[in-house]
């Protein structure tokens, strides 16, 4: 078996599929890698270190792929990459297959096996494989830096010759895998934290990290079966702001996760809301690429209002290329394993719910994901 790691073209991706420790686990289950010339540079990987761990290096895309079995990289091809890939290549990477129709069409035409790693199933055995945790856990430490940035203040408490320094007061929005590692960086940098999620099984979380949960009363079924949040009825959603118009008011900083699967982001935080805040306090949405959290949130900006920033980062991950890498790298690896038969050997075994969950496209079919009506409007 053979994989081949792409470079990135976009240019606002820095990570890599693969990392140098990747090819050496591969290497000890007898699978050869070899690596897109530069594939690593942008996230710290030097095409030495991946020769150290036994790769070869391909000068270009094309050279790369000639005879890999399986395509490794972060984001989608480009439509016009695809022509790179032949029938039969199993291409691994994120897809967000319903957001990239024209893509999803040329690979099916293409008769290219894709994997979208982002449709992983949330069970418990596929958790190490589930590249949306690991790079929401990247999200949710770099969100706290921005906010630390952000505001004039420091955030732990402090007691010097030149007086005494309140701790600084955070709210975290969504207690899922970001917000309970936004939670986890604050407490490490000595901030007092306040925290709400729909899902009432998280306050224990919550707590566990040190945080006050605000509470208000919601029926315990507020989980799907993928352990996701449901919508809040209208008259939840109002209860909801009243709470955290609340605590908004008197935070330094304030990070909103929330997220509903395939919907827009709820609205969290209202203009009102933000004008309620006190100048030099801050925002960071981490829902900004889905809608936002907050009313006044602008994806890719960062808005001010009433002397208050309202950050929307897009793409955080690929701000911390090196850990987000090699986080996606053992996700990767470990879905690479659960491709072969007990032999060694590739065997796509459609009764193997992690292998079914997140295939897309497969011998020019689509197994999941877009209807054929949906790709016939993308052509
Ligand atoms: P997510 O990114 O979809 O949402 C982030 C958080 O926002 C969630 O905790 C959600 O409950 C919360 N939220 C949604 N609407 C809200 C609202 N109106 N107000 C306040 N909060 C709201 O979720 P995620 O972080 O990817 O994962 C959610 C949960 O899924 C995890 O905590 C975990 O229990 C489960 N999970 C399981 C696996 C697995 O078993 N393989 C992997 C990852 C996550």
């Amino acid at each position: 078996m053979k994989v081949a790691v792409l470079r990135e073209t976009n240019p606002n991706e820095s990570r890599v599929g693969l990392v140098p420790e990747g090819v050496k686990f591969l290497a000890k289950k007898e699978i050869q890698v070899v690596v897109e010339k530069d594939a690593g540079l942008a996230a710290g990987f030097l095409d030495s270190m991946y020769e150290a761990e036994g790769a070869t290096i391909a000068p270009d895309a094309a050279s790369a792929v000639a005879g890999a079995d399986i395509i490794a990289k972060i984001l989608p091809p480009a439509v016009e990459e695809v022509g790179t890939l032949a029938k039969g290549h199993i291409l691994i990477c994120s897809l967000q297959p319903s957001a990239n129709l024209e893509v999803v069409k040329a690979l099916k035409d293409a008769g290219v096996t894709t994997m979208a790693l982002d449709l992983m199933p949330r069970i418990s055995r596929a958790q190490t494989m589930d590249i949306l945790s690991s790079q929401a856990t990247v999200a949710g430490y770099k969100a706290v830096l921005l906010g630390a940035n952000a505001i004039g203040k420091f955030l732990p408490m402090l007691t010097t010759a030149a007086g005494t320094i309140r701790p600084a007061k955070t709210l975290v929005l969504g207690a899922g895998v970001a917000g309970l590692q936004a939670l986890a960086t604050f407490r490490r940098l000595g901030a007092r934290m306040e925290a709400f999620d729909v899902r009432p099984a998280v306050k224990e979380q919550v707590e566990s990290l040190g945080a006050k949960f605000l509470e208000m009363e919601l029926s315990a079924d507020m989980e799907d079966e993928g352990g996701y949040a449901k919508e809040l009825s209208k008259d939840q959603h109002e209860k909801e702001l009243e709470l955290i118009a609340g605590s908004v008011k008197d935070a330094d900083v304030v990070i909103t996760t929330a997220q509903i699967p395939g919907r827009k982001a709820p609205i969290l935080i209202t203009r009102a809301m933000v004008e309620s805040m006190m100048p030099g306090s801050a925002i960071v949405d981490l829902a900004a690429e889905t809608g936002g959290n907050c009313e006044l949130t602008k994806a890719g900006e960062t808005v001010v209002h009433n002397g208050v920033q309202i950050l929307g980062p897009v793409n955080l991950p690929a701000s911390m290329p090196f850990h987000a890498s090699q986080m996606f790298s053992k996700n990767l690896v470990t879905f690479v394993l659960e491709m072969r038969n007990k032999e060694g050997n590739l065997d796509l075994n459609w009764e193997n719910e992690v292998l079914d969950g997140v295939c897309v496209t497969f011998q020019n079919e689509v197994r999941h994901g877009p209807t054929k009506e949906a790709l016939g409007a993308a052509s």
